[in-house]
């Protein structure tokens, strides 16, 4: 049908979304057409094992970088991939994860040339999201001093990857994972980092299934990545 000449740029975003809606379309009929019943089995329950807090970058998109179907990994997502102590939003969906879904693995993901790390190594003025990456300019003044030794080129990345460290390490502190662990439930916190130049996830190696390995947990860690981006 002719569009009136005066709404052409609401018509190409109504185009734009056409797509989307085109595409999942397909996308349902695909998935039932492999795997007839898909959906009416994750309407009777989600089991997830996984509980995946990333970064809201949409280079890096969850279930498609493990090839995981719905149902199988339990999302949060923000800039960053910050587990703050106050934040009730990763809080809820941790405590509903763990304690309702009973995932067996809590994994914090960071990932390369992080925006949101890139601002806060280097003080740039965003906006209102200046004050969420506070808590990632935390970790920067916690390490400045190495962070001052190391090449130049080696420092965001080096930034990333210590704020995979110091969130994994937060998540071990919450009243969520502490309770789990407090009443023998099995949970191990990860860290892992993802290359966005070469589509890889990296283990951190910070991995923490009990109250006890936080802390040698993250000195290992904390000296891997100190080792990778020392010049
Ligand atoms: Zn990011």
């Amino acid at each position: 049908m002719e569009q009136p000449r005066d709404n052409a740029g609401m018509t190409t975003t109504n185009h734009q979304l056409q797509d989307l809606l085109d595409n999942n379309k397909r996308w349902a009929e695909e998935t039932e057409a492999q795997s007839p019943g898909f959906f009416s089995r994750l309407l009777k329950q989600q089991t997830p094992q996984y509980l995946w807090i990333g970064c809201a970058d949409s280079r890096v998109p969850a279930n498609e970088l493990v090839d995981l179907l719905p149902g199988e990994l339990f999302v949060h997502r923000n800039v960053a991939n910050v587990v703050v102590h106050s934040d009730l939003n990763c809080l809820s969906v941790m405590q509903f994860a763990v304690d309702q879904l009973k995932v067996r693995h809590v994994i914090i993901v960071g990932h390369s040339n992080c925006g949101g790390v890139v601002a806060a190594l280097r003080d740039l003025r965003v906006g209102l999201v200046d004050n969420w990456l506070r808590h990632v300019q935390d970790v920067r003044h916690m390490h400045q001093a190495w962070l001052d030794t190391i090449p130049d080129a080696n420092r965001v990345n080096a930034l990333c990857e210590l704020n995979v460290l110091e969130q994994a390490r937060n998540a071990c502190h919450t009243t969520v994972v502490q309770d789990a662990w407090t009443r023998g439930q099995e949970v191990v916190v990860h860290g892992w980092v993802y290359g966005l130049h070469n589509g890889l996830l990296e283990d951190l190696q910070i991995s923490a299934a009990r109250v006890e390995d936080i802390e040698p947990a993250y000195r290992r860690s904390l000296a891997l990545v100190k080792a990778r981006h020392t010049g």
